[in-house]
């Protein structure tokens, strides 16, 4: 039988009657003759209720009790989707990441999947299981405890399976009709592509576009999985989202072609340490040990020896920086005046491949930042993005900007 990965996301799970709304879909495929592979997320909100719990319980939580709490929302909605196609008579079961197994690393919330024995699955198809449903998000370390994939880590669940089963397509169910030029909630002239390039949506992905997962879009890109992003809320033909494919299925062809932002970003200064070899690792080493995932980077000028160092991180993980800045500083590895934190920043980047052969894609992003008379604190670029640190309300102002400015409503 041809195997088909159907993934719902958070809204589309969100209450029973959605997810009997899911279930008809899943329904559906297995009528048109699929096994079904159905990978759910937790209820829309319920990751991170479960994430401000272990916050307020331990500010700087054990990451494998963390694991324990936030994977939990899917198991409910998993159980919940095998009892709904199980009353519309449709033989289907439920599965934890670790019965199926889901072999992951043991980085606790930021796990990587390893790899999925297909045996306990297949089993189950050749006695007439028509669905298997998949708790999305989770796994299972070599030490045998519960893993989490990062935020956002159903998508990779879903795309992994599909590797892992030689699965027809990944179809990713979500609450828009596809990926945008920039996300449709906060530009209204955002317009849905047809098709994307892996590169493209990677670096979307990774810059804040949440649409996707980053290590689903990796993981599709290596194992050539057909990946698909569409709505559930739809009706939806064959054609119907988008396809996410190698450059050469790609018609259009534009310098930059989507806007990205990082709402929840913070900018903190080391103020005056010493400029010396080994400075950086001294500071950037211990931010690693404590998993502070640093982002951006400045040095300043240096005077009479002295320095400023600025870095981005995620804003919930600024108490985890100062803790681990204070200690190195205890322990005598590094000295500074003062360690300032803003937490009010954002991170808008534009993305394209078509930035490796034109110039002038900066220059043209700073003036249309310029003429809405906003700062830029720091800048990042690669070879198919630029990324400015902004202060944040002034966020979506820059994303519409910039999507006029690169004029992204119009078909290229
Ligand atoms: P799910 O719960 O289904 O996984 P997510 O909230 O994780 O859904 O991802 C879908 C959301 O991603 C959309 O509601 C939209 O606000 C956001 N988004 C950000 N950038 C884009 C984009 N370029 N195209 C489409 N959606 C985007
Ligand atoms: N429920 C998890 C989250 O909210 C995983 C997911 O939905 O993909 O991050
Ligand atoms: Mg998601």
């Amino acid at each position: 039988m041809p195997t088909l990965v159907m993934k719902f996301g958070g809204t589309s799970v969100a209450t029973l009657d959605r997810i009997r709304r899911a279930a008809k879909r899943v329904g559906r495929e297995v009528a048109n003759g699929y096994d079904v592979i159905v990978i759910v997320s937790a209820m829309a909100g319920k990751t991170n209720e479960l994430v401000e719990w272990v916050s307020e319980t331990s500010p700087l939580f054990d990451a494998r009790e963390y694991d324990a709490v936030v994977s939990s929302g899917e198991n409910v909605t998993a159980g919940l989707m095998a009892l709904t196609l199980q009353e519309m008579g449709i033989p289907a079961r439920s599965w934890q990441g670790w019965q199926v197994p889901v072999l992951t690393t043991s980085a606790h919330g930021a796990a990587r999947i390893v790899d999925i024995p297909r045996k306990n699955i297949e089993e189950k198809f050749a006695e007439g299981m028509k669905v298997a449903v998949v708790a999305g998000f989770q796994g299972i370390s070599p030490e045998g405890r519960i893993t989490t994939l990062g935020r956002g880590g159903s998508d990779t669940t879903a795309v992994a399976f599909a590797a892992a089963f030689g699965a027809e397509r990944c179809d990713i169910y979500t609450d828009v009709d596809g990926v945008y030029t920039t996300d449709p909630r906060i530009c209204e002239k955002a317009r849905k592509l047809d098709r994307i390039s892996f590169e493209e949506m990677l670096e979307l992905a990774s810059l804040g576009a949440k649409v996707l997962q980053t290590r689903s879009v990796e993981l599709a890109m290596r194992y050539k999985v057909k990946l698909r992003v569409l709505s559930s809320f739809e009706d939806n033909d064959e054609s119907a989202g988008t396809l996410v494919c190698d450059e050469e299925g790609i018609v259009e062809s534009r310098t930059v072609s989507g806007v990205a932002y990082s709402r929840d970003e913070a900018k903190m200064t080391l103020v005056s340490v010493a400029d010396r070899p080994g400075i950086a690792a001294a500071i950037f080493g211990p931010l690693a040990d404590a998993g502070v995932n640093v982002d951006m980077i400045v040095q300043n000028v240096s005077d009479h020896g002295r320095t400023d160092m600025t870095f981005s991180c995620p804003v919930d993980q600024v108490a985890r920086a100062e803790h681990a800045l204070g200690e190195a500083r205890e322990r005598g590895e590094i000295g500074y005046e003062e360690l300032l934190a803003d937490t009010h920043v954002a991170k808008v980047s534009v993305v394209g491949i078509g930035m490796r052969s034109h110039a002038g894609v900066a220059a043209q992003m700073f003036k249309a930042l310029a003429d809405e008379g906003i700062n830029i604190q720091v800048i990042t670029t690669s070879e198919i993005k630029i990324s400015v640190l902004i202060d944040r309300k002034y966020m979506e102002l820059a994303v519409q900007a910039l999507h006029d400015a690169f004029e992204l409503e119009k078909v290229a």
